[in-house]
């Protein structure tokens, strides 16, 4: 399994453009999920567009799409929220008719959106968690759920948008899903974060003290609006 950040906020390459969103290419056997789709902020090619172009990327492998929640960030901009939808620019060649899995009642003009309630497998090995609910004080409530991937030979990888729900509340529900244990984390955790990485001690975090010991997780330097 690779997860290919296409947008994230810091970037470790002056070729590529960052800003405060999400969207990775996750690839796992025959399998490409795009996860999100950034903020696409400003004016010109978007984040996505242009990291796209420079990573020799695109769309038309992706066998599904899937959103954590309804945020600008993770929805491809302001105007894709508000439309209750998602953007993906045309120069990524998004398939027509791609399945795409969405955590509230949302549409698009040529994916085939499906609302997931329930834990579903998404593609081989691949399955989206429930939505989980938060209240957030400055942006009400939202609707947040997860991927995972289960890597043969390796056990659960856990994908967060956000991490709105918190991530302890994330694995529980991951657990009590699929009910094996989760190997790693990957993605935004909403935590207090430093530069340099922020341990996590969930409360409820068997699978991490048992698979990785003292590894810590490196969730994503965010803003307040993520
Ligand atoms: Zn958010």
């Amino acid at each position: 399994m690779t997860v290919l950040p296409l947008v994230e906020r810091l970037v470790g390459n002056s070729d590529l453009r960052g800003e405060p969103g999400v969207c990775y290419m996750l690839r796992a056997g025959q399998t490409s999920v795009l996860f999100d789709c950034g903020l696409a902020r400003g004016r010109g090619p978007t984040v996505l567009e242009a990291n796209a172009a420079a990573l020799d990327v695109s769309a038309a492998e992706v066998s599904a799409v899937v959103i954590s929640h309804l945020h600008p960030d993770h929805v491809g901009g302001i105007r894709a929220q508000l439309r209750n939808s998602f953007a993906v620019p045309d120069a990524l060649r998004l398939p027509y008719a791609v399945p795409a899995f969405v955590p509230v009642d949302m549409t698009h003009s040529t994916a085939d959106v499906t609302v997931v309630s329930a834990p579903q497998v998404v593609a081989a090995g691949v399955a989206v968690l429930p939505p989980l609910n938060r209240m957030l004080f400055w942006l009400g409530r939202v609707a947040e759920r997860a991927l995972v991937v289960n890597v043969r030979g390796f056990g659960l990888v856990l994908v967060s948008g956000c991490g709105h729900p918190r991530i302890e509340g994330t694995m529980a529900a991951c657990e009590q899903a699929l009910d094996l244990p989760i190997q790693a984390v990957v993605g935004g955790l909403h935590l207090p974060v430093h530069p340099l990485g922020t341990r996590c001690y969930p409360r409820r975090c068997s699978a991490v003290r048992t698979g990785l010991g003292s590894r810590s997780a490196k969730p994503t330097p965010a803003p307040p609006s993520r």
